[in-house]
């Protein structure tokens, strides 16, 4: 059967071509996940839909209410974007280890959340930022915090019908204090073995606001509210730090892959979240 390819012009277009036939239909935007998987006949959709030909889809502005990222934002632009560099420096980071220059140049921010391959960066330091993703059909258009995005290996919580068209970072606290962190177990240009993303907030050296997300060590990205507790209205002594990553350490149930057994991500786990956690606390980023 031959595969149609439809390139339309605006948003409402594409919202009605996908509409018209959602479970036969697929989404393409850099193509970077969509054509390994049609190479490898994992899926044999009738029409493949490209978001690339519509315009404002890869905007990226500041406004009251937070930042407003276009789904067909490149990982290169965020990084790159000078306004994510200087509010959510943390986020820039985490786009910047994306892979390649290559990839970076060509994989958008919407497909990387759509695709939800457990072995990427920047769905946990969007998480650890609270951010949601907006995604529309033809009738309508809801809000999907991502706390309730991720659903397992490969699935969100997105509609058959639905298309991201704006990635929503809330407003930036005024002294940010952030940090990602990778950890690659193969090569430097390798998907991550374990990603843990902090964010915090601070007065008078107490923690007012923590949120720790760890990514690439289970089939979601993951926060554990809980322990994050801890942290709050204490000021993160190394003790209390060390409390903090062994909570995350022994509250996530890691997966076994190429990158790293279980019990090495455990391990990992608890190195990084340790060291994530100095780096927000010592403000080096
Ligand atoms: C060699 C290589 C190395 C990589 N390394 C990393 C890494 O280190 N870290 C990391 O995080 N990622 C990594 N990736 C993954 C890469 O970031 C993603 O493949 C990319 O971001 C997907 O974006 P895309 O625009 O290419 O999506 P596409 O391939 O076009 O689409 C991906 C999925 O998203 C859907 N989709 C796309 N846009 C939308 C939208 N607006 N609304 C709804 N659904 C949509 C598509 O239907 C498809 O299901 C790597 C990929 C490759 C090939």
């Amino acid at each position: 059967m031959s595969l149609h390819f439809l390139q339309p012009e605006t948003l409402a277009d594409a919202l009605t071509l996908l509409g018209r036939d959602p479970d036969s239909s697929k989404l393409i935007a850099g193509g970077t996940a969509v054509v390994l998987i049609l190479q490898h006949k994992l899926i044999a959709p009738e029409t493949l839909i490209s978001l690339s030909r519509i315009p404002g889809l890869n905007t990226i502005r500041l406004a009251d209410d937070g930042l407003h990222l276009g789904p067909l934002a490149l990982l290169h632009e965020v990084a790159a974007s000078a306004l994510v560099r200087e509010h959510y420096p943390a986020l820039a980071c985490a786009s910047e280890e994306v892979g390649n220059v290559r990839i970076r140049n060509q994989a958008t921010l919407g497909g990387n959340l759509a695709e939800a391959d457990y072995a990427s960066d920047p769905p946990a330091m969007l998480l650890a930022l609270n951010a949601s993703v907006v995604a529309a059909t033809a009738e309508r258009a809801r809000t999907i915090p991502l706390s309730e995005f991720f659903l397992g290996f490969y699935t969100t919580a997105l509609e058959a019908d639905e298309i991201i068209t704006e990635v929503l970072v809330p407003p930036p606290p005024p002294r940010p204090r952030m940090a990602y962190l990778k950890y690659k177990s193969r090569s430097s240009e390798d998907r991550p073995c374990l990603g843990v993303a902090a964010v915090a907030n601070f007065a008078d050296g107490v923690c007012t606001d923590l949120r720790v997300a760890v990514g690439a060590a289970c089939e979601t990205p993951r926060r554990l509210p809980e322990i994050e507790a801890l942290g709050m209205g204490q000021p993160l002594a190394d003790e209390l730090i060390d409390e903090i990553a062994e909570g995350y350490a022994r509250g996530i149930e890691t997966l076994d892959d190429l990158r790293g057994s279980a019990w090495y991500r455990t391990q990992m786990i608890r190195v990084h979240v340790r060291r994530a956690l100095k780096e927000v606390r010592d403000g080096r980023r």
